[in-house]
């Protein structure tokens, strides 16, 4: 094995656990590069009380305190950039300028995390003469997190500089299919100056993320996956009276329309529906197009060519998935798609034993295909053609997910048109993977996100804090007020 045996971070340090191990395999070339602690529902017991230790001390320290261990793990991402992507890209399969892309955003979503200290304020108003009402906010408490494969890096560090800098404590539950960096960021973060116990990280499966939704010390449970498992967690989180955001799967549509800009309209789409090997809930693996595209479904072929797995395609996760995503080619080429592009059975050389899918592009898809309904999570893309603009919304409406939706055109009342209507919580309007910047916040609609609030950004104040009211007088001899 290249690294030792991985095991849990609690109190500040690596702890063992009680229970079995997991091998964890590199999809690069399928080789057991570590193994993960299968945890149980009293690791989790553990790094609850560390958490729920270390949260009057964090809790009572101000913003601008919190904020400074943060600036200092920023510049630690930043150093640590190579060594993280490299991780990243042995555990996950990606190539190392996508795994650089998870560093930087999660360094970007750090920043926006070190400007809390001015922007997640409260209120206060005069609500009679000299009586006034403020809103103050306050840690919601010990709080959870637990994170899919496709971003080990990125969707921990969604969560964990807002949620920590606004003063909560959090146990981190990572993919046990990527389980190497999150251990990387427990360093960093103690390198930087985090207190013990304010963050811990249980690795495991199933059995400690139900223990997570039961045990009575967390207040709040964060999910990102698949929609399965998403309504599960919401469900079990919130029947224990827990706040809970869950955040699932997706199918997003491309609209593109005749006019669109051909050459970066191909090069965008080729991009999105390719990039980190189509395992990104932000991926176009819908293409509508609308009247006549076949210059651009040219053009799209083109550039989808230039991507070649294991140079700049990186692997998909597992032998199983490899399956299920050429199932799912074959199955709608059965049904009558056209296959424009074939990514089944990729050997590359060298890497026999990685787990690698060739872009395919598959055209003549209809809206009742399996591949057309369902998350496929590869580089595929399924091209449906329609006639017109309402035609192809209703497709895009008529889906379950609704976490991105883009429209490729030059005319801006067309893309306000479908802007408006499409059934989607992130858009693009000629952008193939429009995931808003800092201090927007990243969250879907329908059944890609399960709560209120999203996930980043502003709206995740809201989430991790809860609001305080207090009403004061301040002139108790006044006869004016009516607040006695
Ligand atoms: P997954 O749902 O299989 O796993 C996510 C987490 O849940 C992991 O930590 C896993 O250990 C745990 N888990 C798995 N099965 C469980 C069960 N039955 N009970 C309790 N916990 C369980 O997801 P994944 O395969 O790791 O990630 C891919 C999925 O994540 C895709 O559907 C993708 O669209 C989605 N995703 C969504 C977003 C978003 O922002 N909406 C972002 C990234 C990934």
């Amino acid at each position: 094995m290249k690294y030792p045996a991985l095991k849990n971070f609690v109190g500040g340090k690596a702890v063992d656990h009680k229970g079995s191990t997991l091998d964890v395999q590199s999809p690069l070339d399928g080789s057991i590069i570590s193994s993960v602690p299968l945890s149980g529902a009293n690791d989790v017991r553990s790094a609850v009380t560390a958490a729920q230790n270390a949260f009057p001390a964090w809790s009572a320290m101000t913003i601008r305190d919190r904020v400074q261990i943060f600036y200092r793990y920023r510049t630690l991402l930043e150093k640590n950039m190579n060594e993280l992507a490299e991780l990243i890209q042995e555990e996950n399969g990606k190539t190392i300028p996508e795994s650089i892309a998870e560093v930087e955003k999660s360094i970007e979503v750090t920043e926006f995390a070190c400007s809390l200290q001015q922007i997640a304020d409260g209120e206060v108003l005069e609500v009679s003469k000299g009586v006034e009402c403020r809103i103050e906010r306050y840690p919601v408490g010990v709080v959870a997190c637990i994170t899919p494969f496709n971003f080990p890096t990125m969707v921990p560090n969604w969560t964990i500089p807002n949620a920590l800098v606004l003063g909560n404590c959090m146990i981190l539950k990572p993919s046990e299919l990527v389980p190497l960096s999150a251990n990387k960021i427990a360093d960093l973060l103690k390198e930087a100056g985090l207190p013990d116990g304010v963050f811990n990280v249980v690795h495991g499966a199933k059995e400690v993320v139900e223990a997570i939704c039961d045990d009575p010390g967390i207040q709040a449970v964060s999910f990102v996956g698949s929609t399965k498992v998403a309504k599960i967690v919401y469900a079990r989180a919130t029947s224990k009276l827990k706040r809970a955001l869950t955040l699932g799967g997706a199918k997003n549509h491309l609209i593109v329309l005749p006019d669109a800009n051909v050459g970066m309209t191909a090069s965008n789409v080729a991009a999105s529906m390719s990039g980190c090997a189509g395992q990104r809930c932000m991926a176009a693996s819908a293409m509508v197009s609308v009247g006549s595209v076949d210059h651009i479904i040219d053009q799209l072929v083109e550039e989808a060519k230039k991507i070649i797995p294991g140079k700049n395609l990186g692997a998909v996760i597992s032998k199983q998935a490899k399956e299920r995503i050429e199932n799912y080619i074959t199955e709608a080429e059965k049904d009558g798609a056209k296959v424009l592009l074939d990514g089944r059975n990729y050997k590359v050389p060298g890497k026999e034993n990685g787990f690698y899918v060739g872009p395919t592009v598959l055209d003549f898809v209809r809206p009742e295909m399996k591949i057309a309904k369902e998350e496929v999570f590869g580089p595929v893309l399924s091209i449906m053609r329609t006639n017109t603009v309402d035609e192809a919304l209703s497709i895009q409406k008529s889906s379950l997910y609704g976490n991105a939706a883009a429209v490729f055109t030059q005319s801006g009342g067309l893309a306000r048109y479908i802007a408006e209507r499409a059934s989607a919580g992130m858009i693009g309007v000629n952008i193939g993977v429009p995931v808003p910047r800092e201090p927007f916040s990243f969250g879907g609609w329908n059944e890609s996100k399960f709560g209120v609030c999203d996930i980043t950004g502003k709206s995740s104040i809201e989430f991790w804090t809860k609001l305080k009211k207090t009403t004061i007088k301040w002139n108790p001899e006044s006869k004016t007020n009516w607040m006695s």
